[in-house]
């Protein structure tokens, strides 16, 4: 007994010393990563809330000024107070290096937040011009504003009830307030209305295009049009395939006027 005790002793010591071990290095790799997303860019302005970090040598401190002001007054104007955040944005001036920065392999992807190390990272874009590279529905701000409206999320709900939320409430919440679209509303809005499976999952692309401009529909027509209390929008359960059909007979009634 005396010997059994001794060794499940001597495991849990070992399993500590593992663990006491592994944190160190774990606060060291998460370091590493803040630092690395930072590489290469000049903060190039610091407002309150946010820290943006620019590696585009063409732009300048009036430029990064001018998507600022257009991501402040589009948040303030939504009822959001832009010195609630704490982050770093980075932008990124190659496709390359935003795969590198922001850890992900999908050429896709406009930007990424990454909650634990409050950084956002944007893929490339012509900031004098505000707009995304290669994404041509997409402007600058609105991927910004996308981005911070998920650690909005996280502040709001809280980072946990912020994750487990349904993947198209907490999109659809980012792209109503930001006012993006990821396919144009005409063509969108027709896709939508024929809700033909095999065109809409034709390709990955246009999947995942269709998947954000529906996540957005859905949202503006609960809590704009239905005008449902925020709240209410986040714990209701919904029948996406009622709402579905519920909005596209509100859109044929003219009940409803999508407007982005
Ligand atoms: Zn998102």
């Amino acid at each position: 007994m005396e010997e059994r005790l001794k060794k499940l002793g001597r495991f849990i010591l070992t399993q500590l010393k593992k663990i006491a071990l592994a944190i160190p290095v774990a606060v060291l790799l998460v370091a590493l990563y803040v630092q690395c997303t930072k590489i290469g860019s000049n903060l190039m302005l610091e407002t309150s809330g946010v820290k943006w970090y620019v590696s585009d040598d063409g732009a300048t401190k009036d430029d990064i000024q001018a998507i600022s002001n257009i991501v402040y007054k589009t948040l303030s104007e939504k009822g959001i107070d832009p010195s609630c955040f704490d982050v770093n944005i980075v932008l990124c001036n190659s496709t390359n290096e935003f795969l590198w920065k922001a850890l992900v392999w999908d050429t896709n992807n406009q930007g990424i937040t990454r909650h634990l190390f409050d950084n956002i990272v944007i893929n490339k874009s012509s900031i004098k011009e505000n707009k995304m590279d290669g994404f041509e529905n997409s402007s600058l701000s609105d991927v910004v504003i996308h981005e911070l409206c998920h650690i909005y999320l996280s502040k709001r709900l809280s980072h946990w009830d912020a994750y487990f939320m349904e993947s198209w409430k907490n999109e659809g919440f980012c792209e109503y307030i930001a006012e993006h679209s990821t396919i144009g509303v005409e063509n969108g809005l027709s896709l939508f209305l024929a809700n033909d499976k095999s065109e809409i999952e034709k390709t990955d692309h246009i999947k995942t295009l269709y998947f954000y401009f529906t996540s957005r529909l859905k949202t503006d027509y609960l809590l704009g049009h239905k005008r449902v209390p925020f709240e209410e929008f986040v714990n209701t359960e919904y029948d996406e395939e009622a709402l579905e059909s519920e909005i596209r007979k509100d859109l044929m009634n003219e009940e409803y006027e999508y407007m982005p």
